[in-house]
């Protein structure tokens, strides 16, 4: 598992899915996060800390970072 430079993503830890509303931490990524559908999808958003996915209204994701606060 890498981070990513296809999509919007250019490398960032974070990769949030627009359509799920969840942030997932590409240095923990699991398989179940499915980062190469979500960018496929188009539905990349980049970002480099998690408290400013969080403060965009992304949640964590299940697999990679856990602590759901849904
Ligand atoms: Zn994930």
């Amino acid at each position: 598992m890498a981070r990513r430079y296809s999509g919007n993503m250019n490398g960032e830890r974070y990769l949030a899915n627009t359509n799920t509303k969840e942030v997932h931490d590409l240095d923990n990524e699991n398989n179940n996060c499915q980062i190469d559908e979500i960018i496929a999808a188009g539905h990349d958003m980049p970002y480099n800390s998690l408290d400013e996915a969080q403060n965009d209204g992304y949640d964590n994701g299940h697999y990679c970072i856990g602590n759901s606060e849904r």
